[in-house]
């Protein structure tokens, strides 16, 4: 299946690759997927000033570590390139010059302190800042002697002064926007790269993008977009302006609410399958109640109908869960994979069947990676025991069943030491918690946890023998 559709993610290298754009690209893959249709990667590096060294190869890299593959874009050509804004210069320029040719735009000679100087008078008069248009009556060929003779300058639209923008949201449906609130757009930096705004409406149009999957906070600069595609004679996309990503508090998600990369999260050791299926739920869900879902699913049942309008609320405890429901479900290879590193960092040995099992065992208690080690170094390291521990090991009956045990274990076969347990409590006569604490405490280190025969296929039947032993030797 082939289609038109062709959707674009288009990252700024202005960070790492947070939640909000790993949600976006999730979209516009889904789309694109469902569609069959050809999904592009763009990356939007027109602000000089807010480039970040290593934002860029982080997108590729986590957007490859999360399975979301790109059809075009850098290092895969198709034939819409360069993918990358700020190897695409000349293409701007042309059609800029083409605006200011067209009277859609004109070259602006304002000074920053002019300009910041009549902010400051709309402000103080409680008008909302913009330009006042000063530049805008310069006539055209003395505009262009100024700009020969090498002064300093932008270009600005000229937007219409009296209009109501009027356009259609596949989320919103129609949208007004009074040409009132819309300022005269610099899309020409005095450093001779475009603004976004031009940028994203002449590259979306050479790249002949079907739908564009942007932020909410893209809506009201919507009208900007219209202008220049009626001014360069061209169809618009069509808009699906996504729900903002609110903090718990319902405001905006910001810096203070801590660090929203991927890397970051994934350093923290949520799983690729959880952070996707996480990011998928912010604005948009399936019928139906169910929450655990992966790609595949979602490829089938994305539809525009079944996205909120409504922001949706940042809940860390959900995506806690949710990873915690895939730590227990994946594969156990999987997450021993992915472990690894964690066990590493924890000085933990990560291999042998005591890793595998203790995995196994340790990934059922936590809800990221981060606590795994801590979890599982148990069954690496005997525990230490604190003063009420080596109390309750040498009172009253906890002697004689750590006796018992290491009369009696010769198997760590989880049936076998079933059997034994209660071989173990007919012989001695000890029931209940009085005989599975100590036992519990002596492998274990509390008297709460995995069961007795979980605990002695993870430890082994040697290293099970040597805990009894130091339990009963506690107190020499
Ligand atoms: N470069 C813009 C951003 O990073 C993309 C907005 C858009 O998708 O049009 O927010």
């Amino acid at each position: 299946m082939h289609s038109d559709v062709r959707v674009r993610f288009a990252p700024s290298p202005t960070g790492m690759l947070h939640l909000g754009g790993l949600r976006m690209a999730l979209y516009d893959y889904i789309y694109a997927r469902q569609q069959g249709g050809t999904f592009i990667l763009r990356i939007e590096d027109t602000d000089q000033t807010r480039f970040v060294e290593g934002a860029f190869e982080n997108v590729v890299e986590t957007l490859a570590a999360m399975g979301i593959d790109y059809d075009e874009g850098p290092g895969r050509e198709g034939d819409c390139g360069p993918y990358v804004q700020s190897q695409r210069l000349p293409i701007y320029r042309k059609y800029i010059d083409q605006l200011v040719a067209s009277g859609h735009a004109y070259p602006c000679f304002c000074s920053k302190e002019r300009i910041e100087s009549v902010r400051e008078r709309q402000r103080a008069a409680k008008q909302d800042p913009r330009y006042d248009g000063l530049c805008r009556s310069l006539d055209p060929a003395q505009a262009q002697r100024r700009i020969d003779e090498g002064e300093e300058y932008v270009v600005r639209l000229a937007m219409p002064q009296q209009h109501t923008f009027v356009f259609y949201d596949k989320i919103r449906g129609k949208v007004e926007i009074d040409a009132a609130q819309v300022d005269d757009q610099v899309i020409l930096k005095s450093d001779g790269f475009p603004t976004y705004h031009l940028a994203v409406v002449v590259d979306d149009h050479l790249m002949r993008i079907s739908h564009v999957f942007r932020g909410e906070e893209w809506l009201p600069s919507a009208p900007k977009h219209i202008f220049l595609y009626e001014a360069l004679g061209w169809k618009p996309p069509i808009w699906v302006h996504m729900p903002l990503i609110l903090s718990p508090e319902k405001g905006k998600l910001s810096k203070r609410h801590g660090d929203f990369s991927v890397s970051a999260f994934r350093d923290k050791g949520y799983l690729r399958e959880a952070l996707v299926n996480f990011v998928a739920l912010l604005g948009w869900h399936p019928k139906g109640d169910e929450e655990i879902f992966g790609l595949e699913r979602m490829v089938k049942e994305f539809s525009f109908k079944r996205v909120n309008k409504a922001g949706a609320v940042f809940d860390i405890t959900k995506l806690d869960w949710m990873n915690g429901q895939y730590l227990r479900s994946l594969p156990l290879d999987n997450i021993c994979d992915e472990a690894r590193p964690f066990f590493e960092a924890a000085g933990l040995p990560t291999d042998g069947e005591r890793y595998i099992k203790a995995v196994a065992e340790a990934r059922g208690r936590v809800s990221r990676l981060e606590q795994i080690a801590d979890e599982a170094r148990v069954f690496f390291e005997a525990p230490r025991f604190a003063a009420a521990a080596r109390e309750a090991l040498a009172a009253d009956t906890a002697p004689t069943v750590l006796q018992w045990w290491l009369a009696h274990l010769d198997t760590d076969n989880r049936d076998a030491v079933n059997d034994l347990v209660k071989r173990g409590i007919e012989e001695t006569g000890v029931k209940g918690k009085r005989f599975y604490f100590p036992v519990r405490l002596a492998l274990y280190g509390s008297p709460h946890g995995p069961d007795i025969p979980a605990l002695i296929d993870v430890l082994g039947i040697e290293e099970a023998r040597r805990r009894f032993q130091l339990a009963l030797d506690i107190n020499k």
